[in-house]
């Protein structure tokens, strides 16, 4: 039976020149989220839209993912994911960093 989404270490998701956070370095810029997975890429217009686990982070998916241009999309919010993320590298990010609420912000 098929897999249902894909699965990738995080390592293999970071590159250090896009940012130093751990998300930015993935190539997630923004705080919003898609709880329902994006019809279409707002970079290249594909339909091709699928759910990325990250291994060891979670047991769920914890992002979208084209499959044409390999743009992410955060499933759940910014603050969780980097939470989820941080804690399977075994690190905190600093909680002063994460900023104001800010599902409130963007909706
Ligand atoms: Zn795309």
């Amino acid at each position: 039976m098929a897999k249902k989404h894909r699965f990738m270490m995080l390592e293999d998701m970071m590159q250090e020149d896009r940012g130093s956070d751990i998300l930015s370095s993935i190539g997630i810029y923004g705080t919003k989220h898609f709880v329902k997975k994006p019809e279409h890429c707002d970079e290249c217009g594909s339909g091709k839209i699928e759910a990325l686990e990250v291994l060891g982070a979670s047991t769920r998916p914890l992002f979208w993912e084209c499959r044409i241009c390999d743009k992410l999309w955060l499933i759940y919010t910014k603050l969780y994911t980097e939470v989820r993320l941080n804690k399977m590298r075994g690190t905190y990010s600093n909680p002063n960093d994460w900023g104001p609420d800010i599902d409130k912000q963007f909706n």
